[in-house]
This record gives structure tokens, sequence and C-alpha cells, in this order.
């Protein structure tokens, strides 16, 4: 039986009518089934701007945003000869989207669940040009497959945590059974949406910035897809960030637990729950640019062949370090749990964690901040200390936590940046620390020079 293949494709391979013409060429060529795909290149930031300035703006102001977003729509539309049915139904989004921000304006209240059904338009826009350009393509090689879309929210089934929600791997499973059975056959191209779902009751949600990723890899899981691809602007997982560090390295083959380490720590290369569902089903994932179809890529699996001290590293910026201390702590029990609770009620995730006698840090996305009722719950039982503009560098790589004079040398490379909080020990796949946000790219160029450019064999 042959492969079942679902490949992803991001905002810039569906830039324009000759990129999206490019995904569908690569997806032909790679037999895919299902092609998961995310909004226009910059679609889902002005959707967010435009939300934002119908509450609080005027109507001409919302207005230039939607002609905007329409008119790179109907150029792609135009580009790729849409048939007449399909411009209807594009129409028909253009005149939901302005319903939408119609009724945010009026109401003057852009929430969380209004704005995840409007921004929601931009992947409902780009796969129904998307399936155009695949359908274009299958006919130019004469296939008898058939392109077709599906609103992925039939299949994707989430909570009701708006701007974040949480997909329901067995509702998925079972949702992709019933509407997707018929892919191994091999017959039909169906083009779907990323980054977006719709819980039980009908309400559309997304999964979070960059979900798109995490949408494929869950409906891989769903469907039991032989493997993932996950197709961007770039050849693959580097080493760190090529924008960052212009000597950054492709990375032929990497595990899944170094890979979902660098994702958790902030390479946007994927987005950070994107490797779960293909772990607990153990589906090889290709990361490789639809650009550059022919360049080797990544390939991240469970088991591969070597197994260096340091692989890659990443950068998170704008991380918020809180330390709550309390006298009370000594010699007492439970603190930690209270704190834990707190965060849980919250729904806000902790990133790296240091404790002291009286005292724990912690790291959180300063978008946290923005979350008063949290800090003033943390209020309660502790001293809060909030230290703003850091950035959380993770060395990624294997047996990091039993490797003699990896700090000492981590740290000679960057002697004259301060460090400000220290995690190791708890993975052999990660050591993490902060510095300043400024500091950030230079820390991580030195330690891409040090590890990674002179090889970091000698520690091994
Ligand atoms: P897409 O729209 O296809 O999802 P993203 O912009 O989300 O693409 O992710 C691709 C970008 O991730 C690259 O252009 C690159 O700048 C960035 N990136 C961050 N870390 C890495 C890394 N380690 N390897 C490759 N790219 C990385
Ligand atoms: N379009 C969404 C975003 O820009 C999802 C994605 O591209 O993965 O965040
Ligand atoms: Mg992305």
């Amino acid at each position: 039986m042959a492969k079942l293949v679902v490949s992803k494709f991001g905002g810039t391979s569906m830039g324009d009518a000759d990129c999206m013409l490019r995904s569908a060429e690569v997806s032909y060529r790679q037999g895919s089934s299902l092609v998961v795909v995310s909004a226009t290149s910059g679609t889902t930031n002005d959707l967010i701007a435009l939300g934002k300035t119908a509450e609080t703006q005027s109507w001409p102001d919302a207005e230039k945003i939607l002609t905007k977003i329409q008119e790179r729509h109907l150029k792609i539309a135009g580009d790729l000869r849409l048939p007449a049915d399909s411009v209807k139904l594009l129409e028909t989004l253009f005149e939901e989207m302005s319903s939408l921000a119609k009724g945010i304006h009026l109401l003057k209240d852009c929430s969380v669940k209004a704005l995840d059904t409007l921004v929601s338009l931009g992947e409902r826009m780009s796969s129904l040009l998307f399936t155009q350009a695949m359908s274009q393509v299958l006919k130019k090689h004469n296939s008898e497959k058939t392109a077709e879309l599906l609103d992925v929210r039939k299949v994707l089934r989430t909570d009701d945590s708006f701007g974040k929600a949480k997909p329901l791997t067995a509702e998925v499973a079972a949702l992709a059974q019933k509407h997707l059975s018929f892919l191994r056959e091999g017959q039909r191209v169906v083009c779907t949406q990323g980054y977006i779902g719709m819980t039980e009751e009908g309400n559309t949600t997304t999964l979070g910035r960059g979900g798109s990723d995490y949408s494929a890899a869950i409906l891989a899981e769903g469907v039991s897809a032989d493997v993932l691809e996950i197709w961007t602007d770039v050849a693959g997982i580097a080493t760190t960030d090529p924008r960052l560090c212009p000597k950054a390295q492709p990375i032929r083959e990497i595990s899944f637990k170094e890979a979902s380490e660098l994702a958790t720590f902030g390479a946007k290369i994927l987005h950070p729950a994107t490797l779960l569902p293909a772990i607990r089903k153990n589906i090889p994932v290709f990361v490789g640019s639809s650009f550059d179809a022919e360049a080797r890529g990544t390939w991240v699996r469970k088991d591969v062949e070597d197994h260096p001290l340091i692989r890659a590293m990443a950068l998170r910026k704008k991380q918020v370090l809180v330390t709550l201390s309390t006298p009370e702590m000594l010699y007492a029990h439970g603190f930690l749990f209270q704190i834990f609770k707190i965060f849980n009620d919250h729904k806000v995730s902790i990133d790296a964690i240091t404790t002291s006698e009286i005292s724990v840090s912690v790291t959180l996305d300063d978008s946290t901040l923005l979350n008063k009722k949290l800090i003033a719950d943390l209020s309660q039982i502790a001293d809060v200390q909030v230290e703003e503009n850091l950035a959380l560098i993770s060395l990624i790589g294997n047996n990091i936590n039993h490797t003699a004079g990896l700090g000492e040398k981590i740290f000679k490379a960057i002697s004259d940046i301060n460090v400000r909080m220290i995690c190791l020990g708890a993975s052999k796949h990660n050591f993490c620390f902060l510095v300043s946000d400024e500091q950030g790219p230079e820390a991580i160029r030195r330690l891409h020079s040090c590890f990674i450019e002179a090889g970091s064999e000698e520690m091994a």
C-alpha cells in the first residue's frame, strides 16, 4: 500500500500564486494525500490588526485593512484563474470577514473568542486558493487524482481555550476516521487549514501563533500517517536560527527529544507542540524548503545515528524572571505546591525554574505579565519580584548533564556577559540560562562559534 504522507506549508510557501503552485508541485511529487496550509504570508498579523483596529479606531481605519487583505487574495485568485464557484466562496469569506469586523466595531469589543473566528479566515481563504493550485498541478501532470477542500473544523476538535486551544486527540482520531478514511486509497488530495479548530459546541478556535505545524501533526496522528512533512522557507532545521547567525549549519538528522527541546525553547521553525503527536505515533517528520525542495532538509526521528554533545542552540526573547520569596518556605512543605497550583489555575506554563531555601525563580513569557490576576494571586503567598527584558539561551544535545567541563567551556565563551539564572540537570538534552535580551544574539553567535563551528567533538 502507498505511503500516507501529510504535508504542511507555512505562510511564505503560500505567499502568492507562484508560491502556491510551487508548493502544490512539491505535494504532487511527494505523493501527499493531506495538505495542511497556513494563511498567506502576513495575513494572520493583518487579521489581528483588523480586530484591534475595529475595536479601538474608526471604521474607515479598519476598512483599509479589510481592503488590503481582500486585494491580496483577489490578486492570487486572478493569477490562479479561480473558477466562478470558488470565487463565490471567496466572496462569502470576505463578507464574513467584513461582518465580523463590523460587529467588533459596533460592540467595541474584540474578545479572544471573536478574534479566533476572525483570524480563522486567513487559513480558510488560503486553503481555498491552494486547492485550485493543487488542482492545476494535478491536471498538468495528467494525474487521475483530484484536489478537494476540507473544512478542518469538521475534524480538528479542540477544547474552548480560545487563542490557544488544546486539540482533543481521541475525538480527532474518531472524526478523522469518519471524514478521512479514504486517504489511503490515494485518489484524492485533501487540502485543508492549519491553525484552526472547533469546539464541541461549534465555536471556532485557534491553536496559538505558528500553530499550523501542530495542526498538521495532530492530523497526521489522527489519520495514522507514515510521514509528516513540514515545508517552510529554510531547507530544514539548522544548528541555530540562520537569521541570528549566518554560519548556522543544516542538521541532517535529529532525535525527537532534541528537536522537541529545540522547539520548546524557542526555535520558531517548529511550533513547540508539533512533535508530541509524532512521538506518540512514532511518525518520522521531514522539514524542508518549499522553495528548494531538492535540498536535503532534516529528518526528525525516534532513533538517530549520531549523538553530539551540542547539536543546536535556541534563543527565546522577551522572557521575564519572576522570583517569589518568603521566609515561610524555610523548613516548610507545600510551598511549591501552592505556587504551581496558582500557575495551573491560570493555565500558565513555566519554562525554567530554580529554587533556594526561601525563594523560587521561574521564567515566563513576558505576555504573562498582562495577567494581573496571576501576579496578584502570587503576591498573596510571597513577595513577588519581576525582572524583564531577558532572553533564554538553550544548548541542545546529548549527555549534557554528564559531561565534565561543559559549564566551564560555555561560560568562558561568554565570560563578559552577565548570566541571570542557570538550569542544568533536569534534562540530558538541555542546558539553559538567562541573559539580557540585548546580549542574547551575541551570546548565541559566540556559543555557536565555540561549539558548532569549532566542533564539539573534543568535549564528547
Ligand atoms: P512557516 O511560516 O513556514 O511556518 P516560520 O517563520 O514559522 O515558517 O519558521 C521558519 C523560520 O524559523 C525560518 O525562516 C528561521 O528564521 C526560523 N528558525 C528559528 N530557528 C531555526 C532553526 N534552528 N533552524 C532553521 N530555522 C529556524
Ligand atoms: N497563520 C498562523 C500564524 O501566523 C498559523 C501558522 O502560520 O502556523 O500564526
Ligand atoms: Mg511557523
